[in-house]
Order: structure tokens, then C-alpha cells, then sequence
């Protein structure tokens, strides 16, 4: 694995999930700084930004138009933080019922009524811009720099590795989408774990069977379920984290199981692809997508790239591109010197991969 060194440039990821990312990266993430959420890059602030920016939220969301999932060792730390955001979730938890959430053994999640709409919303343009889908664990909101989290130290896998932009364009989304789906096995299974040890003989009262919105969100416990725990639910929350932060990685890993070991290999796999100093070779272009065409620069989006994973070049590299043509990457960036008098750096090929507008050639 290559050695990064990243140590004033990492990534602030939850307490607990940067001690476990740590025991597979030791160096950490490094920190997506074009992702630049207090000065947020998909916010339009100018009327020249409103007018060019391709994909705008609106900055009394952000890309907070989500409701999480989150679950019970995470809720048990969440609803002691000191924000207006946190106890919101605390007054989900106190009361046990909302239209808004499932407060379940497994954690609080949002009940099937609001990921429907965030599905109906979201798949129609309302991702970032629909201030109804804002979650309600969001501070600060109407301020230069808000929405912020409430809950930041203690906010879900998504929440912990999603960003707009990546500094390694698609190669970076990859990684982070591989540490997503580790950390979302991790907390499917740790809280379920959690329940068993403070919960350990469980009748029939515990599962119900899932509504059709809820099946994917793991949130199919019956409120009833409750009557297996003496405390409040405030406190299983909390003895749920106990049992959680005192386990080493190592039991982690062992508590969750072989798809876990499939999940770190994943990351570390990505981890090397992107920080690692070899890349594939030969190249050839992809079938990218011209988004905003100039004199001077051009934005593209490579194959495969997010919304907004853009990247701007000069326009006369475009005419360039045909000479990878599935040759040595040496001898193609030799023959553009000579033919067309240009020396293109290896670290710009670099990036026209990361970013999809070039591939492997050999597959
Ligand atoms: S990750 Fe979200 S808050 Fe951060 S810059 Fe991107 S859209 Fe803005
Ligand atoms: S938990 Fe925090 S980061 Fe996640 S959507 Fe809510 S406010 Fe945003």
C-alpha cells in the first residue's frame, strides 16, 4: 500500500469510524478539499455563478436534503450533543413516535412516509435544492455558512463519505463509495449485535414484517420491541454505544463477519488505485460528455462520473486525446511532443484517467 502522507490533511470522519478507517489506513483520508462545505462548491452565490454553475443547490440545503439512518450505538452519543440539531433527534427518541421517524431498537431512521418522498423529490431534481427534504438534524440554517450538522461527530456512513467533488475525480468517488459500503455492513450488522447483547432472549415482538419502503432501510423492528428493555430509550441508545466503543477493530471485524473482510479489501484495493504511482497503460479516450464548450476551456465529464464531476481543461488538449490510441503511454505523449510541440505531464494524464476521460486500453 502506498505510504500517503497525509497527516495534516485528513479527512474528519465520526470518532469511531476514524479509529476503525485508521486500523486500514494509517494515514487516514486525505482531506477532499475541493468539496469545500462551509463555502459550499455546489452553492451559486454571484449572478455570474447562477447563471454558469451546472447542477446548483440551493444554500439553505446543501446536499442536506436527506433524512439518515442512524443507528443505535451512533443515536446513543448523537442525542448528548449540544446542538438544536441534536435534540431534535432526542425529541424523536423521548417520544417514540413521529411522522417522521422510526425510533426502533435498531436505531432512528425515517419512516417509510418521509423516504418516500425524498425518493419522489430527489429522483425529480429536489436532491440539494428542496428545502422540505432538508434534514432535520441540520444547524445553523440561513446563515453564510449553514446548513451545518448537528450531529456531526456522530453522522451516519453516508453522511461520513459522501462529497459533491473529488480532488481524484472518479478513482476518489470509488474509494470513498468502497468505505461507504464498508461502514453500512458495519452498521446493518453492529447495531443488530448491539440489540442481541442487551436484548438477549428476544421474542416474537421484535421483527415485523418490513413495508415495501422500509425493507431497504432496515428499519423493520416493531416499536412494540421496546418492552424488552426496562430503561428509556434514551439509555438502551447509550448502553448500545458502550458495548459498541468497547470493541478493538479487530473484534469489529469478527463481530461482522467474512463480508466485512471482502468490504476492507475493497477499500484497500481503491486506496491503492488512487494514491498509488502507477496507473494503467495503455489509454485510450472514453465516450466523454462535453458540458460547457469555450474558446479557451472546455468542462467535460468523463464516462461514469457523478453529477458533479466535471473537470475543465484547455480546449486544445481535446484535439490531443486521439493519440492515445491503445499504444504505450510514453510513446504517445513522445509522439504529441514531437508532432504538436507539447509536453504533456504524466501527472495530467493522470488526472484525464481519474476523471474518466481516458481508460485502460488493454481490456
Ligand atoms: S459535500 Fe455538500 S456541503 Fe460540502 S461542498 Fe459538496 S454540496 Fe456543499
Ligand atoms: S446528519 Fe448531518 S450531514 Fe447528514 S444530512 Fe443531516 S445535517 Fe447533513
Amino acid at each position: 500500500m502506498p505510504d500517503v502522507d497525509v497527516s495534516a490533511e485528513v479527512e474528519g470522519l465520526p470518532t469511531l469510524y476514524q479509529h476503525w478507517l485508521q486500523s486500514i489506513l494509517p494515514g487516514g483520508m486525505p482531506r477532499e478539499r475541493v468539496a469545500t462545505c462551509l463555502d459550499c462548491a455546489m452553492c451559486a452565490r454571484t449572478p455570474e455563478e447562477q447563471q454558469t454553475m451546472i447542477g446548483a443547490h440551493n444554500p439553505d440545503t446543501k446536499c442536506c436534503t436527506y433524512f439518515p439512518n442512524v443507528p443505535n450505538y451512533l443515536v446513543g452519543r448523537a442525542i448528548d450533543v449540544d446542538t438544536p440539531g441534536a435534540r431534535v433527534m432526542l425529541g424523536y427518541v423521548e417520544s417514540g413516535t413521529s411522522s417522521e421517524a422510526n425510533v426502533t431498537l435498531h436505531g432512528v431512521a425515517p419512516t417509510g412516509k418521509r423516504s418516500g418522498l425524498y425518493d419522489l423529490v430527489g429522483s425529480t431534481g429536489g436532491f440539494g435544492r428542496d428545502p422540505d427534504l432538508l434534514c432535520p438534524y441540520a444547524i445553523e440554517v440561513g446563515t453564510r455558512e449553514g446548513p451545518l450538522c448537528g450531529i456531526w461527530e456522530h453522522r451516519n456512513s453516508v453522511c461520513s463519505t459522501y462529497f459533491c467533488k473529488h480532488v481524484n475525480g472518479g478513482s476518489g468517488r470509488h474509494l470513498w463509495m468502497a468505505i461507504r459500503n464498508l461502514f453500512r455492513h458495519i452498521e446493518s450488522s453492529l447495531s443488530w449485535w448491539a440489540i442481541a447483547q442487551l436484548v438477549p432472549e428476544p421474542g416474537p415482538l421484535l421483527l415485523r414484517p418490513p413495508t415495501q419502503q422500509e425493507e431497504r432501510i432496515d428499519s423493520a423492528l416493531s416499536p412494540e420491541a421496546w418492552t424488552y428493555w426496562s430503561g428509556t430509550r434514551a439509555d438502551f441508545y447509550r448502553a448500545c454505544s458502550e458495548k459498541v466503543e468497547a470493541l478493538s477493530w479487530e473484534e469489529v471485524v469478527s463481530v461482522v463477519g467474512f463480508k466485512a473482510a471482502l468490504y476492507v479489501e475493497e477499500v484497500c484495493a481503491n486506496y491503492d488505485h488512487v494514491y498509488g504511482e502507477t496507473f494503467p497503460d495503455p489509454l485510450r479516450p472514453t465516450a466523454f460528455t462535453t458540458i460547457r464548450a469555450g474558446h479557451d476551456r472546455t468542462t467535460i465529464q468523463g464516462r461514469g462520473g457523478g453529477g458533479s464531476e466535471h473537470v475543465e481543461v484547455p480546449t486544445t488538449l481535446l484535439r490531443l486525446l486521439p493519440y492515445f490510441d491503445g499504444r504505450p503511454t510514453q510513446d504517445v505523449l513522445s509522439d504529441i511532443k514531437s508532432q504538436e510541440g507539447v509536453g504533456l505531464d504524466v501527472a495530467l494524464v493522470r488526472k484525464l484517467y481519474d476523471f474518466g476521460i481516458l481508460e485502460r486500453a488493454d481490456v
